[in-house]
């Protein structure tokens, strides 16, 4: 809806289409009457003279009648294509398979606290063309970019861009990882000479982009020191961005415990306020583009001191009586849990169950049985799951959130996290995985009020 209100602004004549009847098409419905916008179910004649077909990113670009319409000439873009001619001032782009929510709200966060003028959107909140009114020729533009909306790109150009990890994902819709990691490497290859590419240098599909940009690329890695990374990184990195003086590619580096960026410290790891070894690459690749933006070394580590957590995303809600309680409904996937419980120490009580996506929890039994006091059980998936953790963690049948919530602080010492990660989808109980992470929240903050 905000490509048509931007077209019908800009004087285009503009029909819209979709699957589904204009009555279920929500607020659209009536926004299309309203801007006198027609409107047809989609069937292979609406797609017919016109001069450009613009997608919403839930629809696959390669729909026949959409490469029909390639054929007879017609541009078939996406969104963020379109707004890109109308869209002023510079742009940091974001993507990667997990990761772009934090680093792209985190590399606005920084930005702001440095005073720089900045709005976020894309695939987070405000789509890009509904952020071309507020764009202004002096300030940035941070987006969230997904597969899909930088599939049709050729126009957008970042003059940052980072992509913090390249993994199995989407696999429907792109049909191939290889077609799926050539989307998101459309980011780079639009990029030219004098911008800035940011990269994850232990990722594989990552240290490929740099082969297909025109940018200067930075790189960024947990754990990797100069010696440990592969020959073809290195020979790479000298070629694309030179080294700093300890012999560490340009970018920036965990080494010890400490941040290090371009070559000097930023910061402690330990002073990251948000949880896990992910995040510490978040940071690392949120700090790059800021200071691509032209923040100081000071400003950013003090703007990441005061950054939190993006909701639903290992978010701390509260210490009640020495119990710590974390919001992590994001994590539907075993691997997310994964990271999650990775992420603490120990002493864990962890929410698990909902939807089942037809994954593997077996991956979770060890971990488990490392880190957690029990798992709680709830939703449709809680007799797989409570199958194949049999045996190595103890388990409560708690069925429902609030019981899950009762239970485990019940039973909680001072000292234990009751972790909300359930590896699995919401729409059992929920209706989305925000949902399920507010009533968590509602749910943990009643607690000890007698309610
Ligand atoms: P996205 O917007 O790409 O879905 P989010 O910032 O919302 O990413 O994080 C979603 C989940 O992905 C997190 O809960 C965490 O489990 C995982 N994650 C976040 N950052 C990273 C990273 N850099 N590498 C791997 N996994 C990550």
């Amino acid at each position: 809806m905000a490509a048509v209100s931007l077209l019908v602004r800009e004087g285009a004549s503009v029909a819209a289409t979709d699957l589904k009847p204009r009555e279920e098409l929500g607020e659209a419905g009536p926004l299309l009457e309203k801007l006198g916008v027609p409107f047809a179910r989609q069937n292979d004649a609406v797609f017919r003279d016109r001069d450009l077909i613009v997608l919403s990113p839930d629809v696959p670009a390669d729909l026949p009648p959409l490469e029909e319409a390639r054929e007879r000439g017609t541009k078939v873009i996406g969104e963020v294509e379109l707004a890109a001619p109308y869209l002023k001032g510079r742009t940091i782009g974001i993507t990667g398979s997990n990761g772009k929510t934090t680093t792209t709200s985190l590399v606005g966060h920084i930005l702001k606290e440095a005073g720089v003028a900045v709005q976020v959107g894309g695939n987070i909140g405000t789509p890009v063309t509904a952020m071309v009114d507020a764009s202004r020729a002096d300030g940035w533009n941070v987006l969230e970019l997904s597969s899909f909306q930088l599939e049709t790109i050729e126009q957008f150009r970042a003059d940052i861009g980072l992509a913090l990890n390249v993994t199995q994902n989407h696999l429907d819709r792109h049909h191939t990882f290889e077609q799926y990691a050539a989307a998101k490497g459309h980011l780079f290859e639009t990029m030219r000479a004098g911008d800035l590419a940011v990269l994850n240098a232990n990722d594989p599909v990552c240290v490929g982009y740099a082969e297909r940009t025109a940018a200067r690329v930075e790189w960024f890695g947990s754990g990797a020191r100069a010696s440990a990374l592969p020959p073809a990184f290195s020979r790479r990195a000298a070629q694309k961005g030179g080294g700093s003086p300890e012999g560490l590619p340009h970018g920036a580096f965990l080494c010890d415990g400490e941040l290090i960026l371009h070559g000097q410290r930023l910061m402690a790891a330990a002073d990251i306020p948000i949880r896990g070894q992910h995040n510490v690459e978040n940071v690392l690749a949120a700090s790059i583009a800021a200071a691509g933006a032209g923040v100081r070394h000071e400003s950013i580590a003090a703007a990441v001191r005061t950054f939190r957590a993006v909701e639903h995303r290992l978010e701390f809600v509260r210490n009640l009586g020495g119990v710590d309680f974390y919001n992590d409904s994001k994590a539907t996937s075993v691997d997310a849990t994964l990271k999650a419980v990775d992420a603490f120490p120990g002493n864990l009580w962890v929410i698990l169950g909902g939807k089942d996506k037809g994954l593997d929890y077996g991956a979770l039994r060890e971990p488990l049985a490392a880190k957690a006091r029990a798992a709680l059980l709830i939703g449709a998936a809680a007799p797989k799951i409570a199958g194949q953790l049999a045996g190595a963690v103890r388990l409560i049948d708690a069925k429902t959130m609030d019981q899950a919530v009762a239970l485990a602080f019940a039973e909680a010492r001072p000292g234990d996290t009751v972790l909300l990660a359930p590896a699995c989808a919401s729409f059992d109980q929920f209706r989305s995985f925000e949902h399920r992470g507010e009533v968590f929240k509602q749910l943990v903050g009643k607690l000890g009020t007698g309610d």
